[in-house]
């Protein structure tokens, strides 16, 4: 008994001893370790932060900062900083300067990088890190809103607003849906290791209503022209956009978890009342001329605009004008030219809407126009090849 209690205490001494040992030699190696290593100053910006106060934080020396701030300067502005952007500075145990790497949330993908060149100066560029690209897909029903669906899916407000942007010559996302409708869409998503970095570009996506079936296929041909276009290989892109109010800015103007689709049509009379709330954008559909701008009775403050082809498009009841817009100028597709109000005779805040072709209102939301745009007759093999690819990536009810 007495020898078993002493075999077993030289095992517990031996143990001990072997453990000290153990640690000691470990010990040994992380300093010679160390020696040889960097430190890496990690860290990111918080809120009320500019980067130069975060390294500030992190006991970077002024100059340093300054100095790490002007080889940004030609690839990254600092300015544009944002909270959530991690940085990584590498120096040697003495302090040396390494190198400093910049990843900011506006461009997942990517990163900055500054290091010293051979006559140790420092200078920035722009890197992209090693990612993987995978396919995603979703599907969903409308309930209430676009939005809302999207939300219920799992997906990012970011990703509906692309979904909306792709068909806003063709669904007034606004206004339109209906419960019942449907809705896919693939997309690219970047990868790194097990963590998502970003959603990439859609590169399909349906809307399905009660009418029609909406498709929208991406494709880039050879001359490097990208686009989305129609099962037939028509461009999505019209002379006139759906809808006078966009989907995008009204969604990030009225913050997206307020936003319902309060907006309601309304025909009193030949053309259209968007009911808004005041202060909601107001976007020129097409390309063309303002001829008008100014109060005109009833109509309150007033914008008509020519365009091609004998049309003439005009908005009434603005609260106020956008910036640059006078009689005259040339306005872009899409371009903001005034905010819903309701000045003159009006009974609340909307937007009144007309288009007028040869001097008679036509009805728009009947319009038929014609893509502007198609797949290049020598292109449309690879394109419906690509088509029919996305076509059953739509289709498929798992992922990938
Ligand atoms: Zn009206």
């Amino acid at each position: 008994m007495r020898r078993k209690i002493l075999f077993f205490f030289l095992l517990f001494l031996a143990l001990v001893a072997f453990l000290f040992i153990l640690r000691k030699v470990e010990h040994f190696r992380q300093e010679r370790l160390i020696s040889s290593m960097t430190e890496v100053v990690t860290g990111e910006i918080r809120k009320g932060e500019s980067l130069y106060l975060a390294l500030v934080r992190e006991e970077i020396p002024r100059d340093k900062i300054i100095l790490l701030e002007k080889a940004l300067k030609p690839v990254f502005d600092v300015k544009k900083s944002q909270i959530g952007d991690r940085y990584e500075l590498e120096r040697d145990l003495e302090g040396h300067f390494k190198n400093f790497k910049y990843y900011t949330t506006i461009s997942p993908i990517d990163f900055y990088l500054v290091e010293k060149n051979e006559s140790g100066k420092l200078v920035a560029k722009k890197e992209r890190l090693p990612v993987e690209k995978k396919i995603a897909r979703v599907e969903g029903r409308i309930e209430t809103s676009l939005y809302e669906a999207m939300i219920a899916a799992g997906q990012k407000p970011s990703l509906t607003m692309d979904f909306a942007d792709i068909f806003d010559w063709e669904i007034d996302f606004l206004t339109e849906p209906r419960p019942g409708d449907r809705f896919r869409l693939v997309w690219e998503e970047y990868w790194q290791v097990e963590k998502k970095l970003a959603d990439g570009r859609i590169l399909a996506a349906q809307y399905i209503n009660r009418h029609q079936t909406h498709t929208a296929i991406y494709f880039e041909d050879p001359e490097g022209n990208k686009s989305y276009f129609t099962e037939e290989g028509k461009s999505l892109r019209k002379q006139f956009l759906r809808s006078p109010l966009s989907y995008r800015r009204i969604s990030s103007y009225f913050s997206y978890r307020r936003f319902h689709p309060i907006l309601k049509v309304y025909r009193p009379h030949p053309g259209i009342d968007y009911a808004a709330p005041i202060g909601t954008p107001v976007r020129s559909i097409g390309e063309g001329r303002v001829v008008y701008k100014g109060w005109k009775g009833g109509f309150g403050r007033f914008i008509k605009i020519k365009h091609k082809r004998g049309y003439y498009t005009t908005y009434g009841h603005l609260r106020r004008y956008a910036k640059g817009i006078r009689t005259g100028v040339r306005v872009s597709q899409g371009q903001v030219i005034g905010y819903v109000g309701s000045s003159g005779l009006s009974t609340g805040p909307h937007l009144h809407f007309a288009v007028i072709k040869n001097g008679r209102y036509i009805n728009f939301l009947r319009l038929k126009l014609p893509a502007v745009k198609s797949v290049k007759k020598e292109y449309l093999k690879e394109f419906n090849r690509i088509k029919e690819e996305r076509l059953t990536q739509l289709e498929s009810i798992s992922s990938n």
